[in-house]
């Protein structure tokens, strides 16, 4: 049996158009790849290069979160195909930009694809976080199928970590979902499942009921079951002890494969396998061993790692049935090896799919501190002009705010007869002073102002939530302990002092209106004679 609770091979609806359509609008993008996600039985191949074509049509037209969303979808056909790894890294890296955008149906369908990532790295806890963050995440205008196929994610994680009675419930949502919506594609695969989680839990009975829903629509929709869910039946009535049922079943699979199969060998090596185990317990011993040399065949041919070691394991219960229990144990020696590879194999490709995921984080840290790095002064770590830039339109939006340009006197002198290193250093000392400037105590309640270098020997001090009147003691206090601080040690006798132009902002005040309007009383500062503030009021 195909041994996932996410399958679903239900006979899909036309291929997509693979023509790039140029100038297309985002609309039209988003809806070619809705059609495409929460797709059942899909040619993964053809929906993976779509994928990458759609994210690079959004990218070009600057839509961010649709080229994420377009990115989605390639993590999950990645993931069908076995990068894990690729897929895990885009997941993560979606999933923070949803959470950073607070982008919810984004954040919905990561969590669910990020939900699948760990459960097939065999971390069940993690699996079920993302999958109870996706449900959380879903909003009432989710599409019913996104909001069914995360209900049915929820559902499978349950299962997988064996608690089948909280998984039923969700099962039981995710199909009144699917019915409500008359989506017959979704409700098959949720039957579907619900059928597989049974069998996995060892309710033979159930299974065979959910099996029997899942007939009866498929019927009723005009249908026939898909040799997937043929397979979870006949493997269920192997359950059951229903032997000869079980063989007719994987016969009809096995002969249907031969006449139109698809060209995925996985198929036809569980069924083969199954064939052979319901033969075995026929006691048709010698058929049992003509179905498993197929598979084991088929196995090497296509190097299914994962069918082969089951194939040993009853290899071993083959020959123990015909009484050849020293072959029995000599293969099943054989099956225990196989699958301590495997599972290391296994091991390996966790590890690069966390690697991944971890990555992806670090490369996310990393971003934020060179955006960080970006917006400060390497000399004197003050916020720069470009933190200016995109602060104070903001900070003038919230009401009144005094803002002053800080200019040294006369610093060409103190390069020139000191050093341009004390020059540095004399840079650094009032960017200490500004920064208590900054944040007077007395201003304790207010919210808190900032102070900027914005090249050279010019400064910026901004003072949120006061006029001209309030602000002016404190440019005053800061003037003053910059004539005062003990700067001997730097430039000997000569003074380091500053002029200050601040302007108070009104309401129609921008940037630009406000900084000019400092500068001009910066210059009178200057002409005055230096040494000195200039308000306006
Ligand atoms: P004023 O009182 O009119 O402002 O005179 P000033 O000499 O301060 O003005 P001016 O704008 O003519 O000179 C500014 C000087 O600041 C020139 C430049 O060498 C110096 N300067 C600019 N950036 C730095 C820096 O990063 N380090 C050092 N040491 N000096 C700098
Ligand atoms: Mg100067
Ligand atoms: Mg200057």
């Amino acid at each position: 049996m195909n041994g996932s609770l996410s399958t679903g091979s239900i006979p899909s609806a036309a291929r997509p158009a693979t023509v790039p359509r140029p100038d297309r609008s985002p609309a039209a993008v988003a809806a070619e790849i809705q059609s495409l996600e929460f797709r059942f039985g899909i040619d993964g191949a053809h929906v993976l290069a779509r994928a990458a074509e759609l994210a690079a049509e959004a990218r070009g037209l600057g839509e961010h979160a649709l080229t994420r969303w377009a990115r989605l979808l390639e993590a999950n056909m990645l993931r069908r195909n076995g990068d894990l790894a690729a897929a895990a890294g885009i997941c993560s890296e979606v999933n923070a930009w949803a959470q950073q955008h607070r982008h919810r149906p984004l954040l919905a369908r990561s969590h669910q694809q990020l939900s699948i990532v760990h459960d097939n790295l065999g971390d069940i806890a993690a699996g079920l976080e993302h999958a109870v963050r996706a449900v959380e995440a879903l909003d009432d205008d989710a599409s019913p199928r996104a909001r069914g196929v995360i209900l049915l994610r929820l559902a499978d994680v349950l299962a997988q970590g064996g608690s089948i009675e909280a998984a039923r419930t969700r099962y039981g949502h995710a199909e009144q979902v699917a019915v409500t919506a008359e989506d017959v594609d979704l409700h098959l695969v949720v039957l579907n499942n619900l059928a597989y989680a049974e069998h996995l839990s060892g309710d033979h009975e159930r299974a065979w009921a959910a099996v029997q829903r899942l007939r009866a629509v498929t019927e009723a929709a005009g249908g026939q079951l898909s040799a997937d869910a043929l397979d979870t039946m006949a493997m269920i009535q192997v359950g059951r002890g229903r032997y000869a049922e079980a063989a007719e079943i994987a016969r009809g699979n096995v002969e249907a494969y031969r006449i139109a199969g698809p060209d995925d060998a996985d198929g036809l090596a569980e069924y083969l396998l199954t064939l052979a185990i319901a033969q075995r317990h026929l006691g048709e011993t010698a058929a049992a061993q003509a179905s498993l040399d197929r598979c084991t065949a088929l196995c090497h041919e296509r190097e299914l790692a994962g069918v082969e070691v089951r194939v040993l394991q009853e290899q071993a219960e083959l020959h123990a049935a015909c009484g050849d229990t020293g072959r029995a144990f000599t293969v099943h020696k054989r099956f225990h090896q196989a699958e301590r590879e495997l599972h290391s194999q296994q091991r390996d490709a966790q590890a690069r799919a966390r690697h991944a995921v971890f990555e992806t984080a670090e490369a996310r840290r990393e971003a934020e501190r060179f955006r960080e790095q970006a917006r400060r002064d390497p000399l004197t770590g003050l916020p720069n002009r470009r933190y200016v830039d995109e602060t104070l339109p903001g900070v003038l939006a919230g009401g009144p705010v005094v803002v002053a340009l800080v200019d040294l006197d006369h610093f060409k002198r103190v390069n020139d007869v000191c050093s341009h290193e004390i020059g540095d250093r004399v840079l650094v000392a009032l960017a200490d002073l500004l920064l208590a400037a900054a944040r007077p105590a007395r201003f304790a309640a207010r919210p808190a102002g900032f102070a900027a270098r914005l090249g050279g020997e010019e400064f910026l001090l901004v003072l949120p939530g006061c006029g001209a009147g309030e602000a002016a003691p404190v440019l005053e206090e800061f003037r003053r302990a910059v004539q005062d601080h003990p700067w001997q040690p730097l430039t000997g006798d000569l003074p380091v002092t500053v002029s200050v132009g601040a302007a108070e902002s009104g309401p129609r005040d921008t940037q630009r209106t406000v900084l000019g309007a400092a500068d001009k009383l910066l210059y009178q500062a200057k002409h005055e004679g230096r040494n000195r503030c200039v308000i306006s009021r």
